[in-house]
């Protein structure tokens, strides 16, 4: 049997970080691999977390029969649904950004081209743009009130 894994393993003995395989042109077929799979643990994650979320909605919804308790369910019930509507976002941006990866569009910022870089988006592999174009889009979001 020959292990797969020596093949891939740099000089440098870093295979776990993506960022510190010298030499390595920017978004190789193995760190495109690499930001998929870790976009798809995180869709599973989101989803497995929203599923969790709707079951204990549906059974906190008859365990309280005190108004005053009901009003605090209730509440948290509302930053529930704020929570998953927020996973779904995140979700289907995951899904976009997967098929950017797919599309080989992976990587480049919207607003200027430029590389986004691989320590952010390990960090936030959904990103879009890259940290000044960030910075600036949401310095403007501020200036026009939100
Ligand atoms: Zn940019």
């Amino acid at each position: 049997m020959t292990t797969a894994r020596s093949r891939t393993a740099p000089a440098t003995g870093q295979a776990a970080n993506p960022a510190s395989v010298a030499n390595e042109p920017y978004m190789s077929p193995r760190q495109m691999a690499h930001f998929r799979q870790l976009l798809q643990s995180q869709r599973a994650e989101l989803s497995e977390d929203i599923e969790r979320t709707i079951q204990e909605i549906q059974q906190d919804a008859t365990t309280f029969a005190d108004p005053n308790d009901r009003a605090t369910q209730e509440s948290d019930i509302a930053v529930e649904l704020r929570n998953r509507d927020r996973e779904r976002k995140l979700i289907k941006k995951i899904t976009e950004t997967i098929a950017r990866i797919d599309a080989e569009d992976f990587g480049y910022c919207d607003g200027c081209g430029n590389e986004i870089g691989l320590r952010r988006l390990e960090a936030r592999p959904t990103a879009t743009l890259c940290i000044e174009c960030k910075t600036v889009a949401e310095i403007r979001e501020k200036q026009m009130g939100g």
